[in-house]
């Protein structure tokens, strides 16, 4: 994973490394989130003085909130450049944007879509020297609050990570959007979400864990993970049956908090471990990357740290609720073969090669990484025949 060299957060924080490195708290300066909040965007947008907003968004996207989105600018002065998204997070996709937004004297970006919009409009707006502003249309990913990008090749390949000196200047999650969308994306970003709170624990543990920005976590992100992850014990599954019947209710307001509040300052401050080194590292298996979203290989990749850890009570209380949402719980959830020797390896020499994966409080090499994710595997399919994996099925049918 390349990290881009433009603004590299760690040459602040911390120079010397993680080891007496400061406390850093990260987040957006605004978050917004209920139902019909994407109409009111116009008077959200006062917050920035924004007069001539692009508005970073697909073909599709436009169709279904662009007539809202524009009368809502006008009715607050503000004139909308529609810059269409073309779905991918690419150096390419992101130059082309900036070009065209620059001689249009854009003053702001806004990024309405999924998590890819979302990281080219950071990108295109830190190229600008904008504000960015991040409208969600889904709660599958921990995008939306975080000062970071991942960028892809045009063919979708991760290429690596760009950092921001700011964070988002706001973001607005209209949750009957979200709820609007496939089941499958908020329960992926329960997947995303569920890793927050044992990422940011190990880092907590381990004086030598920095965050993505080189820094030290705070408490206050470890809270903050922790209460996401209760969130979901609690709630996600009347949040994933809220979505299912397409009904904005009390536990789906609490559920997309989770997935992207919670999830996106727990990891940005709390720091990441084992469960998106192992995530990261399943990209690597076209036909795993091709049909799975990012939170289902999280989902698999915090199994596989708990494991690690030495914690197989939590791992099989979290296989449970996997199961319950309809997560991936074993290797072949992900089109893996636990016995392709071939696959393993790679994904073992991606995991070893991840940036955070020395965040783990313990020495690991091939051998613990491969046993910890076999461990997970065994694991998962022995709750998948005490539970049924019914819900798994049902995301994935089709
Ligand atoms: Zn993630």
């Amino acid at each position: 994973m390349e990290i881009s060299t433009a603004y590299l957060p760690n040459r602040v924080f911390a120079p010397e490394g993680a080891r007496g490195a400061p406390r850093v708290f990260i987040a957006p300066q605004r978050y917004v989130q209920g139902k019909d909040v994407l109409g009111q965007m116009g008077r959200y947008l006062s917050l920035v003085g924004a007069r001539r907003a692009a508005i970073l968004i697909s073909a599709g996207g436009r169709s279904r909130h662009g007539a809202l989105l524009e009368d809502s600018l006008r009715a607050a002065h503000i004139d909308p450049i529609f810059a269409l998204f073309g779905g991918e997070s690419s150096l390419e996709e992101i130059e082309k944007h900036a070009a065209a937004l620059k001689s249009e004297k854009a003053d702001c970006v806004v990024a309405v879509g999924g998590g890819k919009c979302i990281d080219a409009g950071k990108a295109v707006a830190f190229r600008l020297a904008t504000p960015v502003v991040v409208a969600p249309t889904l709660a599958s990913n921990d995008a939306p609050c975080s000062a970071l990008s991942v960028l892809y090749t045009p063919a979708g390949v991760s290429t690596g990570v760009e950092f921001y000196p700011s964070s988002p200047a706001l973001v607005v999650v209209d949750s009957g959007i979200v709820a609007a969308a496939p089941e499958r994306f908020l329960v992926s970003g329960m997947g995303d979400a569920m890793a927050t709170w044992y990422e940011a624990s190990v880092c907590l543990r381990n004086e030598n864990a920095a965050t993505a920005i080189g820094a030290r976590p705070t408490l206050a992100s470890g809270a903050i993970g922790e209460i996401c992850a209760q969130t979901l014990f609690e709630q996600g599954v009347a949040a994933a049956a809220a979505v299912a019947a397409k009904r904005v209710d009390d536990s789906l307001e609490a559920v997309v908090e989770a997935n992207t509040l919670l999830s996106g300052l727990g990891f940005e401050s709390g720091g990441l471990a084992a469960a998106h080194g192992f995530a990261q590292s399943f990209t690597a298996l076209p036909v795993t990357n091709e049909r799975f979203l990012h939170g289902e290989m999280v989902a698999m990749g915090t199994l596989a740290q708990l494991v690690l850890e030495d914690r197989p009570d939590e791992a099989r209380r979290v296989a449970e609720f996997f199961l319950r949402v309809g997560l991936p719980v074993h290797l072949g959830h992900l089109a893996i073969d636990a016995a392709d020797a071939g696959a393993l390896d790679t994904i073992v020499g991606q995991v070893l090669g991840f940036p955070f994966i020395g965040n783990m409080p313990m020495p690991l090499d091939a051998g613990t990484l491969r046993r910890g994710l076999l461990g997970a595997h065994t694991l998962g399919l022995a709750v998948g025949q005490q539970m049924d994996d019914a819900a798994y099925r049902r995301l994935h049918a089709a």
